[in-house]
């Protein structure tokens, strides 16, 4: 990380932006994607959140547009909250450029202020691929002149069932452009579109783990179901620091969130089912450490950037290894350690632990779980693991 952006050439009104956003040194992704992308080539980068990857996307976008005020970039993001952390850096870049404008086009806010700033035919547009296809339709958006597409944290999209609305937004698009596209892992379907949606891309593949180890100390508990509410209200009184529990659902996110509320915690939930400006206003207040607790779910916590997550606790297991890497990966920020507990209530659950630990062997002492609050405990120190942030 020696590098500077001084040796990529930018100009110098981004330069400054950087040096006022604080960032003096490239990470190893920006390292790699800043000048491949300088050079107009495709590219399809593996990289996770917390590797610097909105910057290393946004740095030669933002500085292609200074250079050309009459290019366009479309960037499209699985989640709201992603959108809204994309649209925010590259707005930090363009700062004192009053030829260039941002909008941002999100599910959940009122579609009539987008409509006013999609009229002053702005250089930057981000959104979600349903807002997005949503002013296509309606023809308050065109994308003919679009110079750049960014398809961030594509693999989540696919998951999330966006691939028909990319590609009619895909097919909207002029076949000259640079596309850039992101993905957490890189299996046969994002290959497959990259062949479709990249010309000769340059594949670059950055681990977090090399740039920026984390320090998350990983422990599973084996509580039935019935007892989980009370593991967790004993093991909230033993943690210091911000919390964020997870759970499989809306309707379970609110009703723990009510009950720690009725147990006197500061506590906030946070789900799909809030509309835009209460999750900001929820994100806001945690961030502020007006709540010491977040109950959340997992789309909901996508991108979550708080650095002071002391303690993650999976109240429900998740149900994919993925979706647990992403959620360690809220704590262990900044290079400070991070905790992570997770309740186990069922076998296939035990299984998929031991899978994401690549711990075949049973470790943990045979019983049938017991009622009683003394349950099997297992810990598995993770120091320097990749996960994503
Ligand atoms: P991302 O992976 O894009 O979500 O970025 C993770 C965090 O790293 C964000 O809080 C960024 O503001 C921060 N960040 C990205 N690039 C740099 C950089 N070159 N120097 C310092 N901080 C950075």
């Amino acid at each position: 990380m020696s590098n500077t952006f001084q040796t990529y050439n930018l100009p110098s009104a981004l330069l400054g932006a950087l040096a006022k956003m604080q960032y003096d040194h490239p990470t190893a992704i920006q390292d790699q994607v800043i000048p491949v992308a300088l050079t107009g080539q495709d590219i399809l980068g593996s990289s996770k959140t917390g590797s610097g990857k909105t910057a290393a996307f946004s740095i030669p976008v933002v500085a292609q547009l200074m250079d050309r005020p009459e290019a366009r970039v479309l960037v499209l993001a699985p989640t709201r909250e992603l959108a809204e952390q994309v649209a925010g850096v590259m707005s930090s870049m363009i700062r004192g450029c009053s030829h260039l404008r941002t909008v941002l086009l999100i599910g959940g806010e009122p579609i009539g202020k987008q409509l006013m700033r999609l009229r002053t035919n702005p250089n930057i547009i981000v959104g979600t691929p349903g807002r997005v296809e949503d002013h296509l339709c309606r023809g308050s958006l065109h994308l003919q002149r679009t110079t750049f597409l960014v398809l961030d944290e594509i693999d989540r999209m696919l998951d999330m069932g966006f691939s028909i609305q990319i590609d009619k937004i895909i097919k909207r698009l002029p076949i000259e452009r640079q596309t850039l596209m992101f993905s957490a892992t890189l299996d046969r379907n994002i290959e497959r579109l990259a062949g479709s949606y990249l010309r000769q891309p340059a594949r670059i593949n950055v681990e977090v783990s090399d740039d920026e180890p984390k320090n998350i100390e990983e422990e599973s508990l084996y509580v039935p179901e019935a007892a989980k509410f009370q593991v967790l209200l004993e093991q909230l009184n033993q943690r210091e620091g911000s919390i964020i529990v997870f759970v499989r659902t809306q309707i379970k996110a609110d009703s723990i969130s009510y009950q720690l509320q009725q147990a006197n915690f500061k506590v906030c939930a946070i789900h799909g089912g809030l509309k835009q400006h209460q999750r900001k206003r929820v994100i806001k207040d945690f961030r502020n450490k007006h709540y010491t607790i977040i109950v959340a779910t997992d789309v909901a916590a996508r991108g979550l950037d708080i650095d002071h997550i002391k303690h993650v606790i999976n109240y429900d297991f998740p149900q994919a290894a993925e979706d647990y890497t992403h959620r360690i990966g809220r704590t262990g920020r900044a290079g400070a350690t991070g905790f992570a507990l997770s309740m186990i209530s069922s076998p296939q659950e035990r299984r998929l632990w031991r899978i994401i630990h690549n711990d075949p062997v049973e470790k943990e002492v045979k019983r049938p779980f017991r009622q009683s609050t003394n349950f099997n405990r297992f810990r598995s120190r993770s120091f320097g693991r990749s996960v994503s942030g």
